[in-house]
């Protein structure tokens, strides 16, 4: 009864949820992040209703993601560029998606404490964000997340992935401007897995470039220039970056900012960021009604029990998996 009770109180009046976000009021904000994770139907619903009252309120901020593959310096690199922000008068959320965190229930990013200085930082806001197969689609509530922070008036968002999988590719459909930090020295590395990152990113950083390490760092971002001269050229007009940094020591992370400051001004200018934007919308509209439709077809009872009928047909090929398929599409329409 006595628990019933205190969980009543931790549940806040929409307009109370609403108001404390416009505020800047950051302990709110971590109880409406709360709700889109929910696993609850009434949390999401009420966490929907936020989002459509604070959507006038968002798209102000610029968003950046961050890949890497572990050990590549991303939470040093974020720490000490998120520091550069927030002396610069910005105010920075920070969100860490880790892919390995539903399968081993262990982590990549979140054991260790990251981003202890930023986290203490007045002008910034961590949150480790799910990136699980929820309702909506991979990443959706990432996206969500971000808008609240958005309505919180953070003015830059920088979304952290592991370059491990694929959800960087997910993330680079929520953001404008996709940062790829590497390291100097593996040789095969250009044509590893990173090769569709690298498409699709807007600057490659080579970190660690300090101490012993500053030559080869040069060498490696030769390289990538080399490299990156022969994909074709981006739909935003932008020509890809290569620069280096240390994390450790803060250096070269001005150079990194302005960079991105370019980026903003010179897509603005040409009217691609906005296009951007306005496609990333439509692509969320979308992965939700696939997500959803394909939650639809597989949760219905009359296709489970057709399928059953089926597959076995199918698996000793008995009938064609097209005629299968056509079928059970038939009935889903029905
Ligand atoms: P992440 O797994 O990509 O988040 O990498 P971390 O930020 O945890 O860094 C991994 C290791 O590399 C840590 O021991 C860091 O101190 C170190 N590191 C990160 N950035 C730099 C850098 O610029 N120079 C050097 N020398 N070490 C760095």
């Amino acid at each position: 009864m006595l628990k019933e009770k205190k969980f009543e109180k931790q549940k806040l009046k929409p307009n109370e949820y609403v108001n404390g976000i416009i505020s800047g009021n950051r302990v709110i904000l971590s109880r409406a992040i709360t709700l889109i994770e929910s696993k609850l139907q009434a949390d999401n619903e009420l966490a929907e209703s936020l989002i459509e009252q604070l959507l006038p309120r968002t798209g102000k901020s610029l968003r950046i993601g961050i890949t890497g593959v572990p050990g590549s310096g991303k939470s040093t690199f974020i720490e000490s560029f998120g520091k550069l922000l927030t002396s610069l008068g910005k105010k920075v959320a920070v969100l860490t998606i880790d892919p390995t965190s539903q399968i081993s229930k262990g982590s990549i990013l979140g054991d260790k404490t990251r981003m202890e200085e930023l986290a203490n930082d007045p002008d910034a806001f961590i949150r480790p964000s799910p990136s699980g197969n929820t309702l909506g689609g991979v990443h959706s509530r990432t996206r969500e997340t971000m808008l609240l922070c958005e309505a919180c008036g953070f003015d830059i968002i920088i979304i952290e992935t592991v370059g491990v999988g694929q959800s960087e590719v997910a993330i680079r459909g929520i953001v404008d401007f996709f940062l790829l930090i590497t390291l100097s020295g593996a040789g095969d590395e250009l044509q590893g897995i990173k090769r569709g990152i690298m498409e699709t990113a807007d600057a490659i950083v080579v970190n660690k470039a300090d101490g012993e390490n500053i030559k080869k760092a040069q060498r490696t971002k030769q390289d990538y220039i080399n490299a990156l001269h022969m994909f074709p050229p981006t739909a935003s007009g932008w020509i890809p970056q290569v620069l280096t940094s240390s994390a450790l020591y803060k250096e070269g992370l001005e150079e990194v900012w302005e960079m991105i400051e370019k980026y903003e001004s010179q897509t603005k200018k040409v009217g691609y960021f906005l296009r951007n934007r306005q496609n990333q919308n439509l692509q969320w509209m979308k992965d939700i009604i696939d997500f959803q439709l394909k939650y639809d077809f597989y949760h219905s009872a009359s296709i489970k029990q057709k399928m059953g009928e089926l597959e076995n047909q199918v698996r000793e090929e008995n009938m064609p998996a097209s005629t299968a398929a056509k079928i059970l599409l038939k009935k889903f329409r029905e």
